[in-house]
């Protein structure tokens, strides 16, 4: 588990003894298509995913993710060290007979992330992140954003819970890939064609199910409007919004108020409805940084605050809202109804 090394095939003894055999203890968390355990190696520690529903997913398509993990090798992006697909065999009773069942040992592994997920550094209130750190993540997510595209790979589940950070609060986008075919639980939604977070998804891949690099530019701005505002689903509550809004102006200086303008800007236009108006991740890397060395009120062209500019932004995007609710409705009971199948 040499971290400069390769990521390669790992025998699942490794994985087993390195996580106390799964133990309990060493589990960090679930999501909806894996557990995720701690490893300790030395003095080092690592994350191992547990895939379930395995059987569900053909195995050239593991193996197409696992190529994708090791092309994604970004400061950005969450580390990946190693996987294993071992096939066991494993007594199992079958109509009160003993037989030998197949087993699919399929697991990931990855760097330890220490703070754990960005979602639980913005849900509360006194999140405690300061604008600085805030600027930081907004431009580390988009540089992530930026290299997986180049690689030619659609995230199609960037949100807050996806994207963790390390020590130095320094994001790293992971779940991409495998979390698309694997999850059948309610957290996303999932169709015969489309699956992603609901709020967070494109409401242009929610209709027409068409996989696009601008549908992760829609989610991107989800994630900016809510490190800015503190605030989960930003268009749902507008006005629990426009008080947080008022509460970060107060927080912040003339200079970085001007940033957060520039930065909310960028989250509104990420979410216009049509995708080809939606900005591509190194335009918004470029305008990040010139904010962050001049002056930009010519970006906002106004020195409105937060909240006036708030409602002219979004009314073409609650308009939106109105027909993103009523495709959820249809795309959750075709869910359901393919859950009930
Ligand atoms: P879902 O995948 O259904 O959206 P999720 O993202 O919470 O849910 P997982 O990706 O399986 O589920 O992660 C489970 C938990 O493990 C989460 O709390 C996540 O923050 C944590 N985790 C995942 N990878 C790492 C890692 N490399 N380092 C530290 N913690 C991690």
């Amino acid at each position: 588990l040499d971290e400069n090394a390769d990521p390669t095939n790992l025998p699942f003894s490794l994985l087993q003894d390195i996580t106390n055999h799964f133990s309990l203890d060493h589990q960090i968390g679930s999501g909806g298509f894996a557990v995720v355990y701690k490893g300790v190696v030395g003095k080092c520690m690592v994350a191992v995913k547990k895939l379930s529903n395995t059987f569900a997913v053909p195995e050239n398509k593991f193996h197409e993710e696992v190529r994708n993990l090791i092309r994604a090798k970004h400061k950005n992006i969450v580390r990946f060290l190693g996987y294993c697909a071992d096939m066991q065999g494993k007594m199992e009773e079958y109509e009160g007979n003993l037989v030998m069942a197949d087993q699919r040992n399929w697991l990931l592994c990855f760097e330890y992330v220490c703070n754990g997920s960005l979602d639980k550094h913005i849900s509360d209130a006194s999140c405690g992140l300061n604008w600085r750190e805030r600027y930081q993540i907004i431009r580390g997510i988009c540089e992530g954003l930026l290299f997986l595209h180049e690689k030619r790979i659609i995230h199609l589940d960037l949100k807050p819970a996806n994207i963790l950070l390390d020590g130095h609060m320094v994001p790293r986008i992971c779940d991409f890939g495998l979390s698309r075919c694997l999850d059948k639980g309610q957290t996303r939604l999932i169709t015969k064609s489309r699956c992603g977070t609901l709020g967070y998804m494109d409401p242009e891949y929610l209709r027409s199910g068409r996989t696009t690099f601008a549908s992760d530019i829609y989610s991107l701005g989800t994630v900016i409007l809510e490190i800015l505002t503190g605030v989960k689903r930003y268009l749902e509550e507008e006005t629990v919004v426009q008080s947080w809004m008022i509460r970060l102006e107060a927080s912040v200086g003339d200079m970085q108020l001007e940033q957060v303008r520039v930065c909310y800007k960028i989250g509104i236009e990420c979410m216009n409805l049509d995708p080809k108006k939606r900005p591509v991740a190194h335009h918004i890397i470029d305008r990040l940084d010139n904010m962050a060395s001049a002056d930009c009120s010519y970006e906002t062209g106004t020195n409105s605050s937060l909240v006036e500019l708030h409602p002219s932004l979004s009314s073409e995007q609650l308009g939106g809202r109105l027909a993103t609710e009523r495709l959820r409705k249809a795309d959750a009971e075709e869910h359901s109804k393919i859950l009930e199948d």
